[in-house]
C-alpha cells in the first residue's frame, strides 16, 4: 500500500476465506453475492470506526455479520465434522492490552466471536473448549442456537462427498436441519474457509478477530489455527493485527500471525513485506496454503495469499471500499 495515512485515520480489512477460487467457479450471481456480503461486513465495521469507536468493537461487529451469513464457513454455514456436527472456533485480540479470548469446538453459540470476547472480558482464561465453553456461553446469556440453525445443504453435501471418498460412514442428517441452502460453487472451495477482520481505530489501537467452522470432515476434536493466539489470530499495538485463513496445521506450526507481527516489531519490516515474506515464502515453503489480512497502528493495510483466491475487502478513512475475490484483482 502506498502512502502512510494520517495518524487519526482508521482502517479495516476483512477476509471470508482463502482457497481454490477461480473466476470460472462462480456464477455472476455468486460472485455478486460474496462481494455484497464482504462489503456489508466491512461497512458494519467502518460504521463503528467512523464515529470514533474502538477497533475491538468494529472487529466484533463485522465478524458477526459474516458468521450470520450462510455463504461463509463460520457460524451459520459452517462446515461439518466427520460426525456431522458443527464445531466452531473463534478468537479475538485487543492490540492495546494484549488481552485475548478464544473458544474451540463450540456447538450452540450463534456468534462464537462474541463468546470469545466474553471469555476475554469475563473470565480469567484465554481459551475455552468444548462443553465447558458451551456452558460458559449459556451462563453468560449469549444467544444460543439449536444445531440445525448452522446447517447448510452445500456443506452437508461436501461432507458426504469427502466421507464417501475416504470410505468413512456417513452420519445421519442432523435433527432440525434448516432448509436453508446456498448454491454450491462449480468447484467447491468449501472444504475450508474462515472469516476474519482486523481494524485500526482513530486512537491508533489495533484488534483482530477470526471465526471458523474449521475443516470439512475434521475428526477427534481437531482444532485449527483460528482460535490459537499467535497462529491464526494476533494483535499488538507494537506491530500489527493479523487474521489468517488456510490450512490451520501449517499456520499453527509457523505461529504465523505472530511471526508477521515479530517481523514488523523486531526486524522493522513494512506490513506488506512481512505478510508476503511469511505467506509467500515461509507458508509456501512448508507446503501450506492460505492467506492473511493485516493492519498496523500507523494505518497500513495489507493482505497476502498463496491460493488462487481469497474473499476480501478493505476500507479506510477517506478511502473507498475495495472488494476482491481472485488473485488478479488489486
Ligand atoms: N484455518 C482454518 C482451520 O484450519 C480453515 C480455513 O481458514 O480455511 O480451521
Amino acid at each position: 500500500m502506498a502512502k502512510t495515512p494520517p495518524p487519526s485515520a482508521w482502517s479495516l480489512v476483512v477476509h471470508g476465506g482463502s482457497g481454490v477460487i477461480d473466476r470460472a467457479d462462480l456464477t455472476a450471481e455468486q460472485d455478486a453475492a460474496y462481494r455484497e456480503a464482504l462489503a456489508q461486513a466491512a461497512e458494519a465495521g467502518a460504521a463503528v470506526l467512523r464515529v470514533g469507536g474502538a477497533a475491538l468493537d468494529a472487529v466484533e461487529a463485522a465478524v458477526r455479520i459474516l458468521e450470520n451469513d450462510p455463504l461463509f464457513n463460520a457460524g451459520r454455514g459452517a462446515v461439518f465434522t466427520a460426525e456431522g456436527r458443527n464445531e466452531l472456533d473463534a478468537a479475538i485480540m485487543d492490540g492495546a492490552t494484549l488481552a485475548a479470548g478464544a473458544v474451540a469446538g463450540v456447538t450452540r453459540t450463534r456468534n462464537p466471536i462474541s463468546l470469545a470476547r466474553i471469555v476475554m472480558e469475563q473470565s480469567p482464561h484465554v481459551l475455552l473448549a468444548g462443553e465447558g465453553a458451551d456452558a460458559f456461553s449459556k451462563a453468560n446469556g449469549l444467544d444460543q442456537a439449536k444445531p440445525g440453525y448452522f446447517f447448510v445443504e452445500r456443506r452437508w453435501k461436501a461432507l458426504k462427498r469427502q466421507l464417501q471418498q475416504a470410505r468413512l460412514p456417513i452420519p445421519s442428517r442432523p435433527k432440525g436441519a434448516s432448509k436453508h441452502d446456498v448454491a454450491a460453487l462449480a468447484h467447491d472451495e468449501g472444504k475450508r474457509g474462515t472469516v476474519g477482520v482486523v481494524a485500526r481505530d482513530a486512537a491508533g489501537h489495533v484488534a483482530a478477530g477470526t471465526s471458523t467452522g474449521g475443516t470439512t470432515g475434521k475428526r477427534f476434536g481437531r482444532v485449527g489455527d483460528s482460535p490459537l493466539i499467535g497462529a491464526g489470530t494476533y494483535a499488538s499495538d507494537a506491530s500489527a493485527a493479523v487474521s489468517g485463513t488456510g490450512e490451520g496445521e501449517y499456520f499453527i506450526r509457523l505461529a504465523l500471525a505472530h511471526r508477521i507481527c515479530a517481523l514488523v516489531e523486531f526486524e522493522g519490516l513494512g506490513l506488506q513485506a512481512a505478510c508476503d515474506r511469511v505467506v509467500q515464502n515461509d507458508l509456501t515453503g512448508l507446503g501450506g496454503e492460505g492467506g492473511v489480512i493485516a493492519v498496523a497502528p500507523d494505518g497500513q493495510m495489507a493482505w497476502s495469499f498463496n491460493t488462487s483466491g481469497m474473499y476480501r475487502a478493505r476500507i479506510a478513512d477517506g478511502a473507498a471500499l475495495e472488494v476482491g475475490i481472485y488473485k488478479d484483482e488489486s
